[in-house]
């Protein structure tokens, strides 16, 4: 297949709805990551993205809107009978980097939320996403446009990178803002429950809601490799521990995150990804004995350092691991980042690419 190049004018975004309506597959840009779209109420469309992505298909997909309003059709009951936080939200937080799962309308294929009764909605703020929904006229089901388990691209070029001849077509739109993916937040119970966190806070929402939101239990569990500076200097450095997409990330065999996509690792380039914790002196430090170590070893070392600008480390953490990728580099060193604000979004994203190696 040969992957079309397109651009944000009229013409092209109209041509890329029209490729969306026709059941096929369009990658684009939102400020948070670029997706890849598909008409969320086509089985078949939303089967093959699964397909391109190389994906687990009990891993459900957002549904992008370009209007509030057009919510109604795919949950239960109409807006009518959202929770008020739900309707709060809606009104507050959207357009924007805010996903919200409410129970489904009966219209909405199993397929497209992984054989849940719930749907996760969002409506985009980034101006090409809501242009290219309006021109489809369909919702948009889009997971992030990069082939499962690797990070999310936040360039057009990122995209082509892993779907170049998988899809129909890209918008070459800019490079994202957020730089990762949205927030998701359960509104179906009681108390909105946020699944994955992004750069929408829980502090954020509930300033917003004026009420408590709580982290998905999954959120505040750490698999327990956390190794220290002793193991190592002994250890195997070619030991690969990303593992394969479809293998859960945690080590309890046991657990069911609610959000299903929570259970796959992520976000990793090829190179190994490990995360060191600690002041500047010992960061500094670790990197040199663990730099040192892996050139011993033969590997090419990279690092990757924010300080504690959460913001700029969420723009900017995909697009590196890629670059770095692209570079050749074996082992790649991040910074952890203090788990405070959207830090704790961002250490989210950076313990998946470590599949949880963190260096204290
Ligand atoms: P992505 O498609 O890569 O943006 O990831 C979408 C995220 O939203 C995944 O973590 C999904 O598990 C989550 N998600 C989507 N739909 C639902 C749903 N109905 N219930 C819970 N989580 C959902
Ligand atoms: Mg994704």
């Amino acid at each position: 297949m040969k992957t079309l190049r397109l651009d944000t004018n009229e013409e092209d975004i109209r041509r890329a709805g029209e490729i969306i309506r026709d059941g096929g597959l369009v990658a684009f840009p939102t400020e948070t990551v670029y997706g890849l779209g598909a008409d969320a109420l086509n089985e078949v469309a939303v089967r093959s993205v699964y397909e391109a992505k190389g994906r687990p298909s009990d891993n459900p997909m957002i549904v992008h809107i370009a209007e509030a309003s057009d919510m109604d059709a795919l949950v239960e009951g109409g807006s009518f009978m959202l929770p008020i936080y739900a309707k709060i939200a809606a009104k507050q937080l959207w357009p924007g980097p805010l996903t919200m799962v409410l129970r489904k309308d009966p219209s909405v294929p199993g397929v497209t939320t992984g054989g849940l009764d719930t749907v996760a909605i969002r409506m985009p703020m980034n101006e090409t996403a809501r242009r290219l929904i309006a021109a489809a006229g369909v919702p948009v089901a889009a997971p992030s446009a990069n082939i499962s388990g690797r990070p999310s691209p936040t360039t057009p070029y990122d995209v082509l990178e892993d779907m170049d001849g998988r899809i129909d077509a890209v918008i070459m739109g800019d490079q994202c803002d957020v730089g990762i993916e949205s927030t998701v937040v359960d509104m179906t119970g009681e108390t909105p429950v946020i699944l994955r966190p992004g750069i929408i806070t829980k502090e954020w929402l509930e300033a917003v809601l004026g009420c408590t939101v709580e982290y998905d239990k999954s959120l505040l569990m750490k698999p327990e490799n956390e190794i220290d500076i002793r193991d190592v200097n002994g250890m195997d450095t070619n030991t690969v521990v990303n593992a394969d997409a479809d293998t859960p990330a945690t080590a309890d065999a046991e657990f069911k995150p609610r959000s299903p996509g929570m259970k796959y690792t992520h976000y990793s380039p090829k190179a190994k990804v490990r995360l060191i914790a600690g002041d500047n002196e010992t960061f500094g430090r670790r990197v040199m004995e663990l730099g040192v170590e892996a050139k011993r070893n033969g590997l090419n070392p990279a690092i990757l350092e924010y300080g504690n600008d959460a913001k700029k480390a969420a723009h900017k953490l995909f697009a590196d691991l890629r670059e770095l990728d692209r570079q050749g580099y074996d082992i790649i060193f991040i910074r952890a980042i203090e788990e405070k604000g959207a830090g704790f979004s961002v250490m989210n994203r950076m313990l998946k690419s470590a599949g949880y190696d963190i260096v204290k």
